[in-house]
């Protein structure tokens, strides 16, 4: 972010480097339940990030040290593989990636019916296979249909989705040049039926004007990415319930 770079980020005609308007998403897509092993799955796509998450749990939470007697707890684990990136990435947990496993596991305890579940766990794993600016709200927005997936019961299906300033205009989700050598980043997360802020967080500089423009812009990813998530789960779970209302065998007898 912040970087100097000869190419033009945005042209005389509004289109960016990978031909968006400042408006356009991404291509998203989302498949729900895609691991045998895990109790929730989730494998997104979001431009050039692939991403993977499975949830495990509610199970009782391990060391018994980190229980709360009264709730359960999230416990998210973000992590970029080696070959994620063009440069091999140094396997394991850096300052960055436990950072984000700590905003995501709290954004996505903000929904969780935890008094449900005293002394248990919900575990999240969040594998981010090919990075291209943008992951952990690609990487949140997986998590929160793998937890729907796996039937954890919550009040809304969180969802994330950054904007940004680059080559001098306020723009959503910033793809990777624009991550490297734009001027701000703003990644959200919401809860969308009643709009709640779950996670912001900003990189770099803004003017209040365009920091409302970008937060609006977010917020309007965020609604977008949600139809998809619902519609992903629905594609899933829609399979599995009969046609009709279910009682057209009670009405025969
Ligand atoms: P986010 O992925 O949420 O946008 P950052 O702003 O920290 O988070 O990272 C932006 C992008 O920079 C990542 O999506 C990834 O493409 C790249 N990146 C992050 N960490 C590394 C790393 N260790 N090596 C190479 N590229 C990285």
């Amino acid at each position: 972010m912040g970087g100097k770079c000869d190419i033009e980020l945005i042209d005389k005609k509004g289109k960016r480097v990978d031909g968006r308007t400042p408006e356009q998403l991404r291509d998203v897509k989302i498949e729900v339940g895609v691991l045998h092993g895990a109790d929730g799955s989730c494998y997104l796509e979001w431009g050039g990030n692939k991403v993977m998450a499975g949830v495990y749990g509610p199970r009782e939470a391990v060391p018994r040290r980190v229980q709360n007697a009264r709730r359960a707890i999230v416990q998210c684990k973000y992590n970029m593989a080696a070959f994620s990136v063009d440069e091999r990435k140094r396997p394991g947990p850096d300052r960055r990636s436990r950072e984000i496993s700590k905003v995501i596991s709290e954004a996505l305890e903000a929904v969780v019916l935890t008094e449900m579940f005293p002394r248990a766990s919900i575990d999240v794993n969040i594998e981010i296979l090919q990075a291209e600016a943008g992951t952990r709200c690609a990487g949140l927005t997986a998590a929160a249909v793998a937890m729907a997936d796996a039937g954890i019961p919550m009040r809304d299906i969180p969802v994330a989705c950054a904007a940004g300033k680059a080559g001098g205009h306020v723009v959503m989700d910033l793809g990777k040049l624009e991550d490297n050598f734009g001027e701000a980043d703003l990644p959200i997360a919401i809860a969308p039926r009643t709009g709640e802020i779950l996670l912001m967080q900003m990189d770099g500089h803004l003017t209040p004007e365009e920091f409302e423009r970008a937060f609006q812009l977010a917020f309007d990813g965020c609604i977008k990415v949600g139809e998809l998530q619902k519609k992903a789960l629905m594609e899933k779970y829609a399979k599995a319930v009969p046609e009709g209302n279910g009682n057209e065998a009670a009405k025969e007898e």
